[in-house]
């Protein structure tokens, strides 16, 4: 993990950036039995292509490493096991045992499931993993500039669908109940792995903690004599939060242009078409995996289809909405 200090040592495997300032000066003064004020400490690391930065407050250095060096290897152990593009990954394992029968998996990969199945099932089937082949050829179309052949698509199509996805939670067994299935978690994972690198931080005593992975982010306990976590987002510039989620779902990176159309690549379950209207949503929820699902639901349903859901559920709001008029429903331009 890549973490700077101003002018300071390497410490470790990490170079850690803290915020000097009157709590530092103080430190000096105390009498070495009573506890040091905490100080903040960041860390930055590249996971799975994706920049993960940890902010911690901790008295110690020594401290902030050991909490950083854990979170870390549990990011790294998560994102090879739940990513679809690792063949040997858990995610992959399973699916290559579509169609024959329930799979016993790991309790990560069962949560991260059975999240996804019930935002599925809330959301009309606007967030669905089953998604993966559909996504797949949109992946190779981005990649190779072009759209997707219709009847390639129209096959990946019928491989998915969440209801052919069987949950059995005392075996801990997964169904897919059609050979040929693919699952992708990519929205909703990288909001697990910034829950589950939080709940590292505070199993290591630090509970006042920020996980951002990209745009998925965990915020704990807020900075001492604080009353929340300040995070930037594009409009209003910031939102300030504790011991919830927040997640941004648009195309500002990843999509693909053909024939002037910009498709995202967050498609439409309904019609395996990728997005094509420009919006970005920022969610924020109880969890930073729940933010993360909703906040891709959001972005296919669009504003107007999503408000209904929303109003049921007050732990998840819509922090802001840019790209798109409020209200517009979701545009399934049809690739030429
Ligand atoms: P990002 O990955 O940019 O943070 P999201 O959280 O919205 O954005 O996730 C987008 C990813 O989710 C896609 O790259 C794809 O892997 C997957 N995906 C695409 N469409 C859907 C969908 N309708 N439901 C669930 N996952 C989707
Ligand atoms: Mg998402």
């Amino acid at each position: 993990m890549k973490c700077t200090t101003p002018g300071t040592a390497l410490l470790g495997w990490s170079r850690l950036s803290r915020t000097l300032g009157g709590a530092g000066l103080l430190l000096a003064s105390l009498a070495a039995t009573e506890t040091p004020p905490a100080r903040r400490f960041t860390a930055e690391q590249i996971h799975f292509g994706s920049l993960v930065r940890i902010t911690v407050y901790a008295g110690e250095s020594n401290q902030a490493v050991h909490a950083f060096q854990a979170a870390s290897a549990r990011i790294d152990d998560l994102g090879r096991r739940l990513s679809d593009y690792n063949p040997d990954s858990e995610l992959n394992t399973l699916c290559r045992q579509a169609g024959r029968g329930p799979v016993w998996v790991s309790d990560d990969l069962f949560r991260v499931i059975e999240a996804s199945i019930a935002v599925s099932r809330a959301t009309g089937g606007a967030f669905d993993v089953t998604t993966g082949a559909v996504n797949r050829l949109w992946r190779r179309a981005r990649e190779e500039a072009r759209s997707p052949d219709p009847e390639a698509l129209r096959t990946a199509l019928a491989l998915s669908g969440y209801e052919k996805v069987v949950l059995d939670a005392e075996t801990r067994t997964v169904s897919l109940q059609q050979p040929g299935m693919q699952l992708d978690l990519g929205g909703i994972a990288k909001g697990f792995i910034a829950d589950e690198a939080l709940a590292v931080l505070r199993a290591h005593g630090l509970p006042r903690a920020l996980v951002a992975v990209a745009g998925d982010i965990a915020a704990g306990d807020p900075p001492p004599g604080e009353d929340a976590w300040r995070i930037g987002v594009d409009s209003p510039p910031v939102i300030a939060l504790r011991n919830r989620g927040v997640s941004t779902s648009g195309d500002r990176e990843r999509f693909l242009e053909h024939q002037g159309v910009r498709y995202s690549h967050i498609v439409s379950p309904s019609s395996g078409r990728g997005l094509s209207d420009d919006l970005t949503v920022t969610v924020v929820a109880e969890s930073a995996m729940s933010a993360d699902a909703w906040a891709t639901a959001v972005r296919v349903l669009g504003i107007a289809r999503a408000a209904p859901l929303l109003r049921e559920r007050p732990e998840i709001t819509v922090a802001t909405a840019a790209g798109a008029a409020p209200g517009r429903p979701e545009s399934d331009a049809a690739v030429q």
